[in-house]
């Protein structure tokens, strides 16, 4: 049987989520009767990483805070030994230009680090600056659509980082899976349409990639909770494809708050019953 896995979780170090305390995460965790649960908080931003001050600031812990998410993160593990499998873990960000950034925050923290889920939450916008993919509906169409002009492009845009991301996390030494691969659709409800065989087309050539590379795939089920998406962040025929490939499918409810933890497992669950 497969493990109980949350793979995908934040903390109090997290300034857009929740400042429960992650007991209140993992003993929801036991409560559901998961077996393993990885922290994988956001880490710290290169200065002035985007040009909104306020935004900045709930995008990441300062870093120098980071040491003390790695001690919590170790100190959760102690706690519950016995009880449910803690790991520590990061969401690294892929930041395009910045990747030494990532290279040497890794660097000072791959002894304690047991997962990575790496991410692609930021794009070049207009003048080079950095943009969020999943903020808001607004500034997604403010700060990016205006910019590319169309969401075909975007997507184009969106996937060729998402594979130079899945190309570079196969580099770092640690468990890694490439996070919430079709985030670009978090706001797909109130955004001009995608095509949606473009979109198909740039997922099926990922498959391949994970294969070769050996990263996993964060099966994040955030967008199930989010009313202009409402389906998990990864398609379901990927899954099977993945899974075919032997690729790795970590389920991640990618909780900012205790009570998202587990959410979408029952949909996982039938998933890999389906495809057996
Ligand atoms: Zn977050
Ligand atoms: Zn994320």
């Amino acid at each position: 049987m497969e493990l109980k896995w949350d793979g995908h979780t934040h903390t109090r170090f997290c300034y857009h989520g929740s400042d429960a305390s992650s007991e209140a995460y993992i003993d929801r965790a036991i409560e559901l009767g998961f077996q393993r649960y990885t922290l994988s908080e956001h880490p710290p931003l290169p200065a002035r990483w985007v040009e909104e001050e306020s935004l900045y600031r709930e995008l990441a812990m300062p870093r120098e805070e980071l040491a003390d998410y790695i001690q919590y993160a170790k100190r959760m593990k102690r706690i519950y030994e016995g009880r449910i499998e803690i790991t520590v873990g990061l969401e690294l960000d892929h930041l395009p230009g910045r990747t030494d950034y990532t290279e040497s925050l890794f660097a000072d923290w791959q002894h304690e680090l047991e997962d990575v889920v790496y991410s692609v939450h930021y794009l070049p916008g207009a003048g080079g600056a950095m943009r969020c993919v999943d903020f808001t509906p607004d500034y997604f169409r403010e700060h990016l659509l205006s910019y590319y002009g169309t969401m075909d492009k975007l997507v184009e845009e969106y996937y060729d980082h998402v594979e130079a991301a899945i190309e570079w996390v196969s580099r770092l030494p640690v468990r890694s899976r490439i996070g919430h691969i079709n985030l670009i659709e978090k706001f797909a409800a109130v955004l001009p349409e995608a095509d949606q065989a473009l979109i198909r087309r740039r997922q099926e050539r990922l498959v391949p990639l994970l294969v070769r590379t050996g990263v996993g795939v964060d099966v994040n089920t955030a967008g199930m909770r989010v009313a202009t998406c409402g389906k998990p962040y990864v398609p379901e025929w990927m899954i099977a494809a993945c899974r075919q490939a032997g690729v790795p499918c970590i389920f991640g409810s990618d909780a900012h708050k205790p009570e998202h933890v587990g959410t979408g497992w029952d949909w996982f669950e039938q998933l890999g019953k389906s495809s057996r």
